[in-house]
């Protein structure tokens, strides 16, 4: 089976075929770095994260960017309202700069927490205003942006006539005319509310300001991406991505502005969107106030969760589900997950005792084995289906489980079928999903020095003490078992 992706922009799954095999090229829109990062901000991430090593291990060679918006968001999408990092700014009093490199730094730690590979390029949109300067010019040229009082705006009414705005969101520009209208400052310069702003001369009292040929302003939110898009993955990329919320106006309106320049596309030739996390079936958000910050998150309590969750957990929990269903966050799902990801994890260290004890090739046990380790990468295959993998690891788990307890049973399967599976399940867990066993500091001295207590206190049929040392571990979330080669322990699943 091939890999198959939904495209927001044909609304269905598309099997993936690189503009430029084996070169992929993948977009994820990235954070505005004037705040903390939130839950809801760490899926899209994770979820392109799992894309890309999934990409990497089909022998594709993958560029993936991630930017960073320091520039040009304003509060409010109606191009309107304070620039989110100039607000953050003037209430900490320090350069604009300072707290996108500060939120930036943050955010890169979260991530690499959380288990996401750094991007190939991560470029800043304050870093690329000629680019942003020079796709104006050309819009502008085209006959789709017009300039008012040093600002320019793009025509969307004159663009629909040529090219169907609203194609990725599906909806008609009469159905936007229809919407609540924006009455702020500065929509008077618009020839139509639709129209967005490419470029905003900046008023005196703003602290990020370029020189232009229109004013000394600053870009529009939406254009950074299609500039850096274009300028590292090239006019046509495989897939970009991002939030739900991002489909409209951000998304719509970097295509508009590729087909309205000399790029001439739709940017990119999949569109994928993550849903959104909530909570309580509320979508998670600055503006609502219901986030839970991933500091605070990796600590406990946060919000509505009273404990803490470890990076790994959080991890688990985000993939656990279809990237394209919502998710809701309680304390007993993200358990749950915990007991998930432990187990996947006490796996990982089933297979390092599991050796193969028959000589033989293509036993009996082989063909169930080959069908469990088969079926891995159907869920992967069918949308990124993570969840639907994780249910087949588990299916192959048990498997394992089911040898490692039964000789019977292990000597009916070879060791070339073994040998598969195992690392099919190690690839899987480690490699594509991207989930590591958590440090524990000195933990493996610790508990070798533990276990050999509740050894000698057994030999001496000290029960009260043996009672003691489980009770202990079983705290800190591990089990002693008693096993015919010695004392062992794993982590609680409970
Ligand atoms: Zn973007």
């Amino acid at each position: 089976m091939s890999l198959s992706l939904y495209n927001t922009l044909t609304r269905k799954k598309e099997e993936f075929q690189p503009v430029h095999a084996p070169q992929v090229g993948v977009y994820l829109c990235g954070p505005t770095v004037y705040s903390e990062a939130h839950l809801g901000n760490a899926r899209g991430p994770v979820v392109f994260d799992v894309l890309t090593r999934y990409l990497r291990h089909l022998g594709y060679q993958v560029r993936y960017v991630r930017n960073i918006t320091d520039v040009g968001h304003l509060e409010s999408d109606a191009d309107t309202g304070e620039d989110k990092m100039e607000k953050a700014a003037r209430a900490a009093r320090i350069e604009p700069m300072q707290v996108a490199q500060h939120f930036a730094n943050r955010y890169r730690q979260h991530m690499l927490a959380l288990g996401c590979l750094p991007p190939d390029i991560e470029p800043q949109a304050s870093g690329h205003i000629t680019e942003q300067i020079g796709m104006i010019a050309e819009i502008i040229a085209n006959g789709f942006a017009y300039e008012v009082n040093g600002s320019v705006y793009f025509d969307v009414p004159k663009y629909d006539e040529a090219h169907r705005y609203g194609r990725l969101s599906n909806r008609g520009i009469e159905d936007q005319l229809g919407g609540t209208r924006d009455t702020l400052a500065g929509q008077d310069e618009k020839r139509s509310p639709l129209d967005f702003a490419l470029w905003k001369k900046a008023a005196p009292e703003h602290i990020m300001r370029w020189p232009s040929p229109w004013s000394e302003g600053f870009p529009g939110w939406h254009l950074e991406c299609s500039a850096m898009s274009r300028k590292y993955l090239g006019t046509l990329s495989d897939i970009h991505g991002g939030g739900l919320d991002l489909m409209f106006p951000h998304h719509e309106c970097e295509i508009a502005q590729c087909q309205a320049s000399n790029t001439g596309t739709d940017e990119s030739r999949v569109w994928m969107h993550n849903n959104m996390i909530t909570v309580n079936g509320t979508k998670m958000s600055k503006s609502l106030g219901n986030f839970v910050l991933l500091g605070d998150m990796f600590k406990g309590p946060a919000g509505p969760l009273v404990q803490g969750y470890s990076p790994m957990v959080v991890r688990f929990f985000l993939m656990q589900a279809h990237y394209r269903s919502p998710v809701d966050v309680s304390d007993d799902a993200l358990q749950a997950a915990r007991k998930g990801y432990r187990k996947l994890m006490n796996g990982l260290r089933l297979l390092d005792k599991l050796a193969p004890t028959s000589e033989g090739a293509d036993l009996p046990g082989d063909a169930d084995l080959r069908k469990l380790t088969a079926d891995l990468y159907t869920g992967l295959d069918d949308d990124l289906n993570t969840a639907r993998s994780i249910a087949s690891l588990f299916n192959l788990l048990r498997k394992f489980n089911t040898l490692a307890t039964t000789p019977a049973a292990l000597a009916d399967v070879s060791a070339a079928a073994l040998g598969e599976a195992v690392a099919a399940y190690r690839t899987l867990v480690a490699d594509i999903l991207g989930l590591q066993d958590e440090p524990r500091a000195n933990a493996e001295q610790l508990l070798a020095l533990t276990l050999s207590f509740y050894s000698e206190a057994k030999a001496e049929k000290a029960y009260d003490k043996v009672d003691v040392i489980r009770a202990a571990l079983k705290g800190q979330g591990i089990v002693i078992k008693d096993t015919k080669a010695g004392v062992e322990w794993a982590y609680s699943e409970e």
